[in-house]
């Protein structure tokens, strides 16, 4: 039961007891009953396992849980109503006044936000450093630094953190290293395995992969994965239970759809490369990406999220992602249809315009989430697209 498909369809998952039924029942109930009152009191301070109000724990959750846990090679996970719910959760179960973050300054747009925004309001103090800079890391990294954050491969320009050198750094002052796995999914990637403490989930993206649900989930050791459990009851992000049987649905395919994304996307970043129109393209997998040996040694995919640059002005990239037929445009990612955005004019508009030129997001920059169509007809979409674009100064 090792690889990869068999675990994403099956893993830790079992025949219901009560029926027999192959898939995980559906415990859609806020509440679990009991016969006798020394039961409550036991199941209150967790010493018999039962469940007790599903904000705390429910079956089907559960079930969730335990399967990508395994696919993490983690001991345990919590899921949560969305990827920022478990991101928030997980970061402030693990800071209080006085402590200090530090993260890479490449984050998903809310991310970005509460570290940089929301926690120095609550006392805690925070460093970004550039993505793919370790030494700045070291060099930023303090003696009450309590946990490192970072994404790899990045929103929305494919660069990589090397997991295993960050790990070192957050070891050397006891921090938590957590580290958002969303854009590879454990089939790409298992930061864990590379030194991580935490690795932390938009599960709305490729975990579910059909654009129907939003979840989020944190995996890790048991002991960091109970106290995130016990700051999410309190803060509440808890996942509904019918969310979580279309997670687990979703997962089961998890393995073959990373399959093709990684095919997709790799013959659509060699296309794009080869195109007069596009100036760069960011995709791990080309031999031209900056840390393509990094990509090697740490990924096992490279996934479906590409970006490139389009030569021409902000207009002529708002006609391109217009002009597509096949491709989407549209916020979200990770899921079998093809979707774009223009980072510049949509998901990234809160950065100021430095900013955005420092981490690398011209006005031009077009980010694709490849999706399972065939690749000749996504090539052929953009082609058609590319070719409505006048050739602007380069
Ligand atoms: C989408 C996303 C998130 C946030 O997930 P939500 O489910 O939208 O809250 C966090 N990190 C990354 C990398 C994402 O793509």
């Amino acid at each position: 039961m090792a690889r990869d498909s068999t675990r994403s369809v099956h893993g830790t998952e079992e025949l219901d007891k009560l029926t027999g039924s192959v898939l995980a029942p559906i415990y859609q109930t806020v509440t679990f009953g009991f016969k006798k009152a020394d039961e409550v009191a036991k199941a209150v301070t967790g010493e018999s396992g039962d469940f007790v109000y599903t904000r705390w724990d429910n079956p089907t959750t559960r079930i969730l849980e335990k399967k990508l846990a395994d696919l993490e090679g983690a001991a345990d996970c919590a899921f949560f109503s969305s990827g920022m719910a478990a991101i928030s959760t997980a970061v402030l179960a693990n800071v209080k006044k006085g402590d200090h973050v530090l993260a890479t300054r490449d984050l998903y747009g809310e991310a970005y936000r509460l570290i940089h925004d929301v926690l120095p309001g609550f006392g805690v103090s925070t460093t970004l450093v550039d993505t793919d800079d370790l030494r700045a890391m070291e060099q930023h990294v303090r003696k009450n630094t309590r946990v490192v954050y970072t994404e790899t491969p990045t929103n929305p320009t494919l660069k990589l953190v090397d997991i295993r050198g960050a790990a070192k750094i957050a070891r050397s002052v006891k921090a938590k290293l957590i580290v958002d796995n969303t854009f590879s999914s454990p089939i790409g990637q298992q930061p864990l395995k590379l030194g991580a403490d935490i690795v932390v989930h938009a599960a709305t993206k490729y975990l579910s992969g059909h654009s129907d649900v939003m979840a989020g989930a944190a995996a890790g050791r048991k002991e960091d994965i109970d106290r995130i459990r016990r700051m999410r009851k309190v803060l509440g992000g808890t996942l509904d239970p019918h969310a979580a049987f279309l997670v687990i649905r979703g997962i089961k395919t998890l393995a073959i759809r990373m399959q093709k994304h990684n095919d997709t996307a790799a013959a659509l970043a060699a296309f794009l490369e080869s195109h007069s129109k596009v100036k760069r393209v960011n995709y791990p997998g080309l031999e031209s990406h900056p840390q393509h040996a990094l990509a090697k040694r740490q990924m096992k995919g490279c996934g479906g999220m590409l970006s490139f640059e389009l030569k021409g002005s902000i207009k002529d990239a708002m006609h391109f992602t217009e002009s597509l037929k096949v491709a989407t445009l549209g916020a979200s990612l990770g899921a079998v249809e093809t979707l774009v955005v223009q980072p510049a004019t949509m998901t990234h508009t809160q950065l100021t315009p430095g900013d955005r030129r420092r981490t690398g997001i011209s006005d031009t920059l077009i980010r694709v989430s490849v999706g399972i169509e065939d690749a000749e007809d996504l090539i052929d979409d953009f082609e058609q697209a590319l070719a409505k674009v006048r050739v602007g100064p380069a």
